[in-house]
This record gives C-alpha cells, structure tokens and sequence, in this order.
C-alpha cells in the first residue's frame, strides 16, 4: 500500500490585515514550507494530524511520501501565489500516481483571494486529475463547511475539542476509516448538513457548555459505530458564504444511520442556539475588576486581538488599560512589533529604552484603529523566539515567535515578538524566562487555546474586550457574502432537519 500525505492549513480571517504570502506557511524565516523529508523530519512523532497520519502509514507497513506539510498563524486572505505554490506541491504528487490513498491534513476555514472554499478548490482539482483514489481528511472544528470539501472526499473528520488537543487523534479518525476502506473492511458513507448559525468564538469551548455535551455525543456516536462524528462550529471571522456550523457523519455502508445521527447532533445544537450567544463587558470594569482579585495568576484575555484568529496582535488597548489602573508584576504576552524588536536589540540587554509599541497595523475593515504605546523599560532578554511546544496542543512541534524581546517596566514585563504566535503553550512564556506562576496578571492574547498549556495554571480569567481584528463584537464586523438568515444575527430565523433554514416573520 502507498499513501500521499499532504497537508495545507490556514484559517482565513477575511477581516484581518495581516499578509498570508508563502513565507508564512514556512517553519522559519527565509524558508519555503517543507516537502518530502523535509516535511517527514519536521512533523513525525508530533501531535498534528499530519504526524498520525506518518505513525498509521508506518503501522500498516505503508510506503508513504509527504507532498507539503503548510501551516501559517491565521491571517487574511491567503495570496493566490501562496495558494498556487502549496496546490501544485500537493497536485504534482497527486499527477504522478500510483498511491492507493491520499491523507489531507486542512483547516476547512482557508479562503484565497480567489477561492473563498480553499479546501474545495483542492480537492476539485485533485479530483480533476485522479477521480477514483479515496481520500481522507482531517478538519479544524472551525472549518466553514461546503459541499465539495466533504463530498469529494471518503472519510471526514474534525477536532472533537477546543482548545485543540486531539489534532493527532482526529488525524487518527479520518486515517483510520479510510484504511479500512483500503483494506476491503469498510464502505464509507456521509451524511452532512450546515445550520443557520454563527456561533461566538468565546462560546466555542469544549471545556464549557453547550460545545462539551454536543462533542462528547459526538464521542459517544463513534464508540457506538459510526467511523468518524464530527461538529464544526465554524469560524465566524470570514465574510464567506458558509461561515458558521456544521456537522459531518461516516458511517460504514450505512445512509440511513449517518442521517439519523447527523440530525441529531444538528438538532442538538439547534436546540442550544441561545448559549452561543456572547455577552459583551466593557474593558475598564474588566480591569478594575481583576484588580479586586486575589489568588494569582489572574489570566487577562485580550481576546480581540487573538494571533489565532488573524488578530495583528498589535493593539495596544487592553495592555494601556493595564497600565493606566496600575497593575502590577504583570507578563503580557505579546505585542508584534518587529520594528520596537529592532531598536530593543540594537539598544542591547539592560538598556534603558522608550519605545513607540503597536498600533503599527492598520486596520481597514474594523471602525476602530489601535494607537501605539509609549513603553520605557530596560531590554531584559533578547531571544531568536524558537521553541517547541511541550504540549498538550500540537505536542513537540516547532514554534517560530521571530527575534523576540522582553521589555521590563518594572510591573510589566512585556514580550516584544516579530512573527505571530498565540500562547497556547507555557513554552513560549518559559523559553523568555518568564514563569507565570510567579505573576500576578497574564495578558494573553489569547481566546480560547491558551486553556490547553496554561489553564490549568490560572487561579482567575478575566475577558478583557479590547481591539482588533477578531472582535468579539460582531456588529463591527461587515458581513456582505455570508448567508441570510443567520442566527444571531436574525435572531427569529427557524431551522428543522427538514426544512433547512426559514426566517420566520417577527
Ligand atoms: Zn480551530
């Protein structure tokens, strides 16, 4: 047996300002995102589904070759450039023949600035050259869902958890089924469907309800047979037609039982429409009120601005209230500012330096622009920002936060970084020699991932609305292509497995 491998991940935040060439989808600077061995080296043995895939092949005793392994920090529209480069990788592999499977580790929220369905776009054109191989494929549970990134493949899977901790697991799950059918032990079929519904990001978790209960269902469906169950709560931050939820069932060799179980679980999450709905409080009594606590480290969220979901992660709000209430031993983590990096280190350690930081980006597509903030500290630490994350998330796989510096105010330290990267991993907070045990207040722009690799470190979260291109105020985003009605955007619109989508008078 021989296996094709690819993977091309990238969840699009049409609203963000961040560039998403080719460089990005690269490990390092200077590099090309890595083909072949290069791509095997870097992603066996880790916590990706790219790596389950590698470990199933290698279980079955399979030849197996890795077309591209691609993976950028969510940003804005991906270039058609990037695009092109990443699908001939993948599409030359696929031309040559002569493998009985094809394995695609995607997002499902990718949107070029040609293709708003990246991932359909592919597999059209895998599809265009080789019609017959099964392909299995492995989604973010953010994945905008359209027909063909599900009909033109066998076996579908999504991460069954928020923060992601089951990305190898849910590589695992797609794999596994499409060996089976391999193997002559399973027929694969799919039953799929897309609800009215965007729901919030802050609501997403599958720490908290309602995600916990409609995943755990989902679980629950394949221990009782289905081959693969998966809810995608989409990603709400793309203008895209289909943006918002979804949900994909396999089952071997029998429809029936994929359509039961697939409306079920939309019901489910029909039926729970009103807990995804976020409520907004206002970033100074957020402040004022983590300042009252006092069991640390309190987590502060600058979840406007999450690198994780296509924010700059250079605006300067949260961090000016921060200091504007005088809170102390404060880590934050991070303002992008490749330019205050520079002077930090031409500046050198223990320099006393005052820096402009942040609020560099514009911002086009949100009414408010973030200013930048005077910072006058002492360079503590300067690094070239590489570390592995020590897991749960993503277990073992480089990270790459560019040259990086840690400005000391002497109440805040802030981490300088020039390339994104969300702190879901204590890695990035212990490779700068910060142990934020030992703080009061983390600022973290961060969401909902942070909870995988330091949660279970935080005594208190405090949601701190600031700015950014992942607003969680949704009425600041511009919704022009996405589907109407929507729930919560028409708060009336009704929904039943038959009847799809009706917006009712009112
Ligand atoms: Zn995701």
């Amino acid at each position: 047996m021989r296996l094709l491998i690819a993977m091309m991940m990238h969840e699009t935040n049409t609203f963000s300002p961040v560039p998403t060439d080719l460089q990005r989808f690269a490990l390092g600077p200077g590099e090309v995102p890595p083909r072949g061995d290069a791509a095997i080296a870097a992603f066996r043995g880790t916590g990706t589904a790219t790596g389950a895939f590698i470990d199933l092949a290698e279980k079955a005793g399979a030849e197996y070759e890795v077309a591209l392994a691609a993976h950028a920090a969510p940003s804005g529209l991906v270039h058609d450039e990037a695009y092109e480069s990443m699908s001939a990788a993948i599409l030359q592999a696929v031309a040559r023949g002569g493998f009985d499977g094809i394995l695609l580790d995607l997002h499902g929220a990718m949107v070029s600035q040609s293709h708003e369905d990246g991932e359909g776009e592919l597999l059209r054109r895998i599809r265009a050259i080789d019609p017959q191989t099964p392909i299995g494929v492995a989604y973010d549970m953010h994945a905008n869902v359209y027909a063909d990134m599900v009909e033109l493949a066998q076996t579908v899977a999504g991460y069954q958890t928020y923060p992601h901790v089951d990305m190898h697991g849910t590589g695992v799950r797609a794999g596994s089924a499409l060996l089976k059918l391999l193997q002559g032990q399973a027929k694969p079929t799919t039953a799929w469907g897309r609800l009215p519904m965007i729901p919030h990001i802050m609501r997403q978790s599958s720490l908290d309800e309602p995600n916990r209960a409609l995943q755990a269902r989902a679980q629950q469906m394949e221990k009782e047979g289905a081959l693969c169950a998966s809810v995608f709560t989409g990603f709400p931050h793309a203008d895209i037609q289909n943006a918002g939820m979804s949900v994909v069932v396999v089952t071997d060799n029998d429809p029936a039982l994929a359509q039961r179980l697939r409306d079920e679980l939309m019901q489910m999450a029909w039926n729970s429409r009103a807990q995804w709905v976020y409520g907004l409080e206002p970033l100074a009594a957020s402040v004022s009120r983590a300042k009252t606590l006092t069991e640390f480290p309190v987590m502060l969220l600058d979840h406007y601005d999450n690198a994780a979901s296509g924010g700059t992660m250079d605006t300067t709000a949260v961090l000016a209230e921060v200091l504007r209430q005088g809170l102390r031993n404060v880590a934050v983590f991070a303002i992008f500012d490749p330019q205050a990096v520079q002077e930090a280190i031409a500046a050198g350690i223990g320099a006393q330096v005052r820096l402009q930081v942040g609020g560099k980006m514009a911002m086009p597509l949100m009414p408010h622009r973030s200013a930048p903030i005077e910072l006058s500290g002492v360079v503590k630490l300067i690094s070239n920002g590489q570390y592995r994350n020590k897991g749960p998330m993503s277990q073992g796989a480089r990270q790459n936060m560019g040259r990086t510096v840690v400005i000391d105010t002497g109440d805040v330290e802030v981490v300088l970084i020039s390339r994104h990267v969300e702190p879901f991993d204590v890695n990035a907070l212990l490779c700068l020699g910060i142990d934020p045990t030992q703080k009061q207040f983390v600022l973290l722009k961060s969401r909902v991932h942070w909870r995988a690799g330091l949660g279970h470190l935080a005594r208190a979260t405090v949601e701190c609305a600031g700015a950014g291109a992942c607003t969680s105020d949704y009425s600041e985003l511009q919704f022009k292509k996405l589907r109407r009605p929507i729930y919560p955007l028409e708060p009336s619109v009704s929904w039943t497995p038959e009847g799809g989508a009706q917006a009712t008078p009112g």
